[in-house]
C-alpha cells in the first residue's frame, strides 16, 4: 500500500468488479484513486473463498460477454491466463431425468478463481503509487464538507479525503452511506434484489457422475459445480451448491447449521446419493446476490456534490454489466473533475 496523502481525486466505496473497473478506468484518465472494502479482498460477489481443504467460487459461477468492450476485456485476461472459457460437461436434472446441455454463447471463470477477474482490474494499480487498495475497511457513512468527500469508517481508519466519491456497493447498501434522500439514493431503493444460500461441501472421495455442472429443476437446489473441475482448479472433491432464490427467501434468517442439513438433503435426494458424511461443510448467505431489476441508466452521477453510483444494478444485473457501469462512472467522473 503507497503512503496515503492527505487528498486524492477520487474515492470508491467497493472493490467489487464495478469499482475495480471504475478504479482502472480513473486511473488510465490520469487521476489518483483510493478504494475501499469491508471484504478480506477484492472480488465483492465475484468471489473465491479460501478454506483449509480447497477454494470455492461460492458466488457468481461464470459470465458471459456480449458487448464488444468487455469481449475484448476478457480476451485480454483470457490470454494472460487470468480468465478461461467454460468447457465442463454440463447436464439439466429434472425428478430422476439427466439431460447434457450446451451453452449457446461462451461461458467465462476467473483463473484460478472467480476473484482473479477483479484482481485483474486492479493488477499493477498499487505499484503505479496512484491508486491505494484498503480491504477490510468498513465504510459507515460518507460525508460531504468543505468541498471534500470523508469516509466515515467508525474504526479509526484515517483515509484521505477526495474531490469526488464513487459508490459501488449494493442497492440496499447505497442509501445508509449517502443519506435515503438523494436521488441516487431513492432510484436505488427501486431496486429488488434476491437471496441465495450457498453450500460449500468437500468429501472424501469423488463422486462418480457423467456432469461437473448441473441445474437443477424441482428442487430446494438451483446449481451444483464440482469446484476442482473448474479451469485451472484442482484438488480435494469440493462442490458449490446454490439454493434456489425462494428457497432462500424464504429460510433467509435460518440457521447456518440447518441450512447446511437440508441443502445437503436436497443434493443426496435431488443431484447424488453420498457416500458418507462430508468431510466438511460451510453455509453462506448472499442477501443480495441477484438484482431482480436493474435499471439502463450504466452509472448515476450528481455533478454538483461531486458523487457517482455505478454497479450491476444500474445496468444488466449480472457481471458484464459490473465491469461496464464501472467504466462508464469512471469517464463521468473524470469529466467533471476535468471542469473544476
Ligand atoms: C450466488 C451468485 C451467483 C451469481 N451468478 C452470476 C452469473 O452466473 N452470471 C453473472 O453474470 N453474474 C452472477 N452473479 C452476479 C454477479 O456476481 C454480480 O452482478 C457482480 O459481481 C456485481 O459486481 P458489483 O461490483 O456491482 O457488486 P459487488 O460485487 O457486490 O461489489 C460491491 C462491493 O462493495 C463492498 N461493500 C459493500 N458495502 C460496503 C461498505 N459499507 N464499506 C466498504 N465496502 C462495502 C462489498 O464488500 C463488495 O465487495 C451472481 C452472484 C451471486 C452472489
Amino acid at each position: 500500500m503507497p503512503p496515503l496523502t492527505a487528498t486524492t481525486d477520487v474515492a470508491i466505496v467497493g472493490a467489487g468488479l464495478a469499482g475495480a473497473a471504475c478504479a482502472r478506468r480513473l486511473h488510465e484518465l490520469g487521476l489518483g484513486v483510493l478504494i475501499v472494502d469491508k471484504g478480506r479482498r477484492p472480488g465483492g460477489r465475484l468471489a473465491t473463498r479460501v478454506e483449509s481443504h480447497g477454494t470455492y467460487d461460492h458466488g457468481c459461477q461464470h459470465f458471459t460477454a456480449s458487448s464488444e468492450a468487455f469481449r475484448e476485456r476478457i480476451d485480454q485476461l483470457v490470454d494472460t491466463g487470468s480468465a478461461a472459457v467454460l468447457t465442463t460437461p454440463t447436464y439439466a436434472l429434472h425428478a430422476g431425468d439427466r439431460r447434457p446441455v450446451t451453452a449457446s454463447v461462451p461461458r467465462y471463470v476467473g483463473v484460478p478463481g472467480n476473484s482473479a477477474v477483479v484482481e485483474a482490474e486492479l493488477h499493477g494499480l498499487h505499484d503505479s503509487g496512484n491508486v491505494s487498495v484498503h480491504c477490510g475497511v468498513r465504510v459507515n457513512q460518507c460525508r460531504r464538507s468543505e468541498g471534500r468527500w470523508h469516509l466515515d469508517t467508525g474504526d479509526g481508519h484515517d483515509l484521505p479525503a477526495a474531490r469526488a466519491l464513487v459508490v459501488t456497493v449494493p442497492a440496499p447498501q447505497l442509501p445508509p452511506l449517502i443519506g435515503a434522500t438523494h436521488p441516487i439514493a431513492r432510484r436505488a431503493a427501486t431496486i429488488r434484489t434476491s437471496a441465495c444460500w450457498t453450500l460449500l461441501m468437500a468429501l472424501d472421495q469423488r463422486l462418480d457422475l457423467p456432469f461437473d455442472l448441473a441445474f437443477i429443476d424441482g428442487s430446494a437446489l438451483t446449481w451444483a459445480a464440482r469446484e476442482p473441475s473448474r479451469p485451472g482448479r484442482s484438488g480435494k472433491e469440493r462442490w458449490t451448491l446454490h439454493a434456489t432464490a425462494e428457497w432462500s427467501e424464504e429460510h433467509l434468517e435460518g440457521d447456518p447449521q440447518d441450512v447446511s442439513r437440508m441443502l445437503l438433503a436436497a443434493f443426496s435426494r435431488d443431484v447424488a446419493r453420498l457416500p458418507g458424511s462430508p468431510a466438511a461443510l460451510v453455509a453462506h448467505r448472499w442477501r443480495h446476490a441477484f438484482v431482480e431489476n436493474p435499471l439502463t441508466d450504466g452509472a448515476f452521477l450528481d455533478d454538483e456534490r461531486h458523487l457517482a453510483a455505478c454497479g450491476d444494478w444500474c445496468l444488466l444485473g449480472n457481471v458484464e454489466g459490473a465491469w461496464r457501469s464501472g467504466r462508464l462512472a469512471a469517464e463521468k467522473v473524470a469529466a467533471l473533475l476535468a471542469r473544476d
